[in-house]
């Protein structure tokens, strides 16, 4: 059996319906949802939506798990090591999980397996080990009425959590949600992307494995018009998380403003990818292409504006369209596919539509630009240069392989073009200048910014926005601490 025909039969092998208290819940009553190949737009399985009556068992189930079970009472160190085998599980069915995210997504087989998985195993080992260290402060304090008194803070789980995840990249996304919650102490409700859920529905197999005791994490597939919205309005959710679209983002920051509920919001981005006359141009060509080029283009943080000083401008575009040039479209199991289709017709109608104004706008096309004339939702490689900071195209998230090149003055002009974005998400600059690198750093508007290099992924290092990039961070100590509320105790003496 190929590696192809393998995972499609893993696909139509999972459980496709809810995972609610420890258990999977088919309903004939529920609509179901098909879930597509990007790449030959074959049905690949048919999955049972979550309706109103599974959201009200999950989030029952979430909060039994928190107030009544062992969950509640069980040590940090205990959920670090539920969190361990959890990993430890990942890490035995990494090839599955590779082969489902290239089969549901279309990405190419080696990124999962470079980036996605090892990413979401890396996750949760980190934050297994943040498990046993969820600490208060003792806070010296002046007394009270004259008698001294003890200060001190905990931090408590913030309760039951919904995280939504979107469609490029689910299993790592889902791990920067799932770790940092439940090392907090979290239950979790996981709403996977209704454009790829299979992965979502193997984590959900790998969590009842790894030990977690029922409704600690509850797996709601749906589409996000219906179990979305059942979710985010749920009163019973105390937190959401949400990775999506600022159009969505703004739907569900307008839900949890009923309860006043907080919200962590990783929206998407316009970031800036900024290559100074100075750069080592060999690795700033690699790194840009790789920036807007990985995942087809479909991730948050694509280094989607290339900003390129103007005396090494037109160099600097050919080394760029030679990379373009290498790039091999093609179905993401065959081994020497670089890039894979987008991940429905609705995105690649997108990008086209982005391509077109591009081309109306005056910007000139380099390269790429159509739809190759085969199955699949595939778009070219692109690339547009002589670019204005005002263009559409400079403007939008394409989510797309569409890199927008913008030629600039000077260091005062990089940075001007750079933070004249709505968007704050992440940065890249290019230089060999130690100075550069650490002034440009702190002025150029962004939630990350990296130096010689794309992106740099650690589940250490928060993650997240500003403006509509979103709000509140991920991973690192502030992304289990997002998951925590502060409580403040004093006893007087
Ligand atoms: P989307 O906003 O359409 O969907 C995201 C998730 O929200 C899906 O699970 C969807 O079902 C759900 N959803 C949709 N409507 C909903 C509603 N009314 N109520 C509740 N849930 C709803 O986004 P997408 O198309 O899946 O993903 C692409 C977008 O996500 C891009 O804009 C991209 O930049 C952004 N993104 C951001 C990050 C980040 O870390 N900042 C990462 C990945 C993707």
């Amino acid at each position: 059996m190929s590696q192809r025909s393998a995972a499609e039969q893993l696909a139509r092998d999972l459980p496709a319906m809810p995972y609610v208290g420890g258990q999977w819940r088919e309903s004939s009553a529920a609509p179901a949802f098909d879930v597509i190949d990007p790449v030959t737009e074959r049905r690949l399985t048919v999955v049972t939506e979550a309706d109103e009556a599974a959201v009200d068992r999950a989030v029952a189930a979430a909060r039994a798990a928190l107030d009544d079970g062992e969950w509640g009472r069980m040590s940090g160190a205990a959920r670090g090591q539920l969190l361990h085998a959890f990993a430890q599980l990942l890490e035995e069915r990494a090839e599955d999980f590779a082969d489902l995210e290239s089969l549901d997504v279309g990405k190419p087989g080696v990124e999962p397996r470079v980036i996605d998985l090892p990413q979401a195993v890396a996750t949760f080992r980190h934050f297994a080990g943040w498990a046993d260290k969820v600490t208060g402060q003792s806070i010296p304090t002046g007394g009270y009425a004259g008698r001294p008194t003890l200060s001190y803070t905990v931090r408590e789980p913030i309760g039951v959590v919904a995280a939504i995840t979107p469609w490029n990249s689910p299993t790592m996304i889902g791990s920067w949600k799932l770790a940092p919650a439940l090392a907090a102490g979290c239950t979790v409700i996981l709403k996977p992307p209704e454009d790829a859920p299979l992965t979502s529905l193997l984590l959900a197999q790998v969590a009842e494995r790894a030990g977690f005791p029922p409704g600690v994490l509850n797996v709601l597939p749906g589409r996000g018009p219906t179990t979305g919205t059942l979710l985010i309005e749920h009163p019973g959710v105390d937190k959401i998380s949400f990775t999506g679209s600022p159009e969505t983002g703004r739907i569900v920051a307008a839900a949890a403003t009923n309860g006043f509920r907080p919200v962590t919001l990783e929206l998407g981005g316009k970031s800036p990818q900024i290559v100074f006359a100075d750069a080592d141009l060999d690795a700033a060509a690699d790194g840009v292409a790789l920036g807007i080029f990985a995942n087809q283009g479909e991730v948050c943080a694509a280094g989607s504006r290339i900003m390129v000083a103007r005396e090494i401008h037109d160099e600097f575009v050919e080394r760029l369209a030679a990379r373009a040039a290498k790039v091999v479209l093609g179905d993401p199991f065959d081994p020497g596919t670089t890039m894979g289709a987008l991940v429905n017709a609705k995105q690649r109608d997108r990008v086209l539509r982005y391509i077109r104004i591009g081309r109306e706008e005056g910007a000139r096309l380099v390269t790429g630009g159509e739809r190759p004339d085969r199955a699949g939702y595939f778009v070219e490689p692109t690339l547009f240069a002589g670019a204005a900071n005002d263009m559409t195209i400079a403007r939008e998230e394409i989510f797309g392989p569409v890199g927008t090149i913008i030629p600039f003055a000077d260091d005062r002009q990089a940075v001007a073009i750079a933070n004249d974005s709505r968007y704050a998400l992440a940065a890249t600059l290019w230089t060999t200048d130690l100075s550069r690198a650490h002034t440009l750093a702190g002025r150029v508007r962004a939630g990350a910014v990296a130096v010689n290099g794309w992106s740099p992924l650690d589940p250490a290092l928060p993650w997240g926005g500003s403006g509509f990039s979103g709000q509140g961070r991920e991973l690192g100590q502030a992304g289990l601490e997002a998951n925590t509320t502060l409580k403040t105790i004093t006893v007087v003496l």
